[in-house]
């Protein structure tokens, strides 16, 4: 039995994405000012983001068209490549059906630029010069670098130390685009040297390289703010993959019991997820949707749902999203893109409403069920995309036990040949699960603003 591809030709890729705001039973709770309190403006969000983004980030609208200049990019490598994984499923001798949407073939290699193209292209539109951005393994700040080079804008980009310590390659790609690469905390700004005079050896986070860069970005006006994950907007961008996959799946007359993605920030889960979740909303289809992340950085199931900022030196407005608290630095694992203490206010919001679940994995098992995967396709998942590779193995494991057979979907959000030293490292036994530490996570929320 061998592995099927699913293909849609250029004219039938998406021409909207979707905005699963305008089918939700309960609106997103509104984002605050956090020296007011108050919902924020579009205004105040003008410093770091072009208006059409911003009108996305509000926007209850249910399809955004997509402009034809970054449909045509997206042609380059879209649609991608829908899979029936029929090796896999034999390797595991299941009577489930195992799909998975390919992202890795895009120009960097994840689902990445599907938003960096969008991003470049309004803030080019918008008369601005410069992006500014954070990037924990490199992939972000890869695929904006990448959408820079096409659009001539400069992009710099702050990337997590112990990334930029463990991923020269990733560093070099950027560069390779044209991107300034620094070491995050730097010197460079008021929030890095803050945090290198409290701990000259910081490994640096997430929440960290996002305080820099708002910072230089809020600095300059021809300067803006590009977020790789998180935002409504981002989200949304997205959603092309979820789409394509519906398609897809026609095609091959089938449809999803259950529908997985890794989460970080939540892009490439709301990505593949939110069109089938919105389709369920609509009175359509009824799915299982698994969110999984690390257990080194558990957002999703073990943070708290509340109003946080979502940078370390608390410039960003005040979120509502599940959060280990913005002075959490998670333990240096490998899959560098999950390493962030928040989780989209709109994942959030949707696992809030009983619409998703999550769950959480330890890496020595994710890289297990990565390896599983490669010998079965032949594709080397990013670290981070072993968590969805994982918890969709697992699913089709417990039909086998139960005699079911189950459709499952996950979406393989990248390859992983940047990553070859975790693969190195794994295969060496030179890695360890890293469990999240309770004290530090409880200490980080003491420290959540205060939202009446
Ligand atoms: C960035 C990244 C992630 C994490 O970000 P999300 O917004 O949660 O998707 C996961 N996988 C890959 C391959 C990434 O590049």
């Amino acid at each position: 039995m061998e592995t099927v591809k699913y293909t849609l030709t250029e004219e039938q890729m998406p021409t909207a994405w979707y905005n699963i705001q305008a089918d939700l039973p309960q609106a997103l709770p509104p984002v605050l000012h956090p020296g007011t309190g108050k919902p924020i403006t579009p205004d105040d969000l003008l410093p770091l983001f072009p208006l059409a983004l911003i009108e996305q980030e509000v926007s209850q609208q249910r399809w955004i068209e997509i402009p034809d200049a970054v449909r045509s990019i997206y042609c380059q490598w879209r649609p991608t490549p829908l899979y029936r994984s029929r090796r896999l499923e034999q390797a595991l001798d299941t009577p489930a059906k195992i799909y998975y949407k390919y992202e890795g073939v895009s120009p960097s290699g994840s689902h990445k630029p599907n938003t960096a193209v969008a991003q470049a292209y309004y803030n080019k539109q918008a008369g601005v010069k410069k992006l500014t951005t954070e990037t924990g393994a490199g992939q972000w700040g890869s695929s904006l670098a990448f959408a820079g080079a096409l659009f001539g804008l400069e992009v710099l980009v702050y990337m997590v130390n112990v990334s930029y310590q463990q991923k020269p390659y990733r560093r070099a790609l950027m560069e390779s685009y044209g991107a300034r690469v620094v070491a995050s905390p730097s010197n460079e700004t008021q929030a890095g040297r803050k945090i290198l005079a409290e701990y000259p050896n910081s490994t640096g986070s997430l929440g960290i390289a996002i305080s820099e860069a708002v910072e230089m970005a809020a600095a300059d006006e021809q300067t803006k703010y590009a977020l790789g994950s998180v935002l409504n907007h981002v989200l949304l961008h997205q959603t092309v993959i979820g789409q394509e996959a519906l398609a897809q799946l026609e095609l091959a007359g089938d449809y999803p019991d259950i529908v997985i993605g890794c989460t970080g920030g939540g892009s490439n889960f709301a990505g593949i997820a939110f069109p089938f979740i919105g389709a369920k909303l609509r009175g359509e289809r009824d799915i299982q949707v698994i969110a999984v992340e690390p257990a080194a950085c558990p957002s999703l199931t073990r943070g708290k749902y509340a109003y946080d900022f979502g940078d370390t030196a608390h410039l960003t407005p005040l979120t509502k999203m599940h959060t280990l608290g913005s002075g959490f630095v998670p333990e240096g694992i490998h899959a560098g893109g999950l390493r962030y203490h928040g989780m989209a206010p709109l994942v959030s919001h949707i696992v809030n409403l009983g619409l998703a679940e999550s769950r959480a994995e330890y890496q020595l098992g994710c890289f297990a069920a990565g390896l599983t995967f490669a010998k079965a396709e032949g594709i080397l998942p990013a670290p981070e995309a072993n968590h969805a590779v994982k918890a969709a193995i697992d699913e089709a494991l417990r039909c086998k036990e139960e005699g079911v057979s189950k459709t499952i979907l996950f979406n393989l959000c990248g390859h992983g040949h940047f990553d070859m030293q975790a693969y190195i490292d794994y295969q060496a036994g030179r890695l360890v699960d890293t469990e999240y530490s309770a004290t530090e996570v409880a200490m980080a929320l003491s420290g959540l603003p205060v939202v009446e």
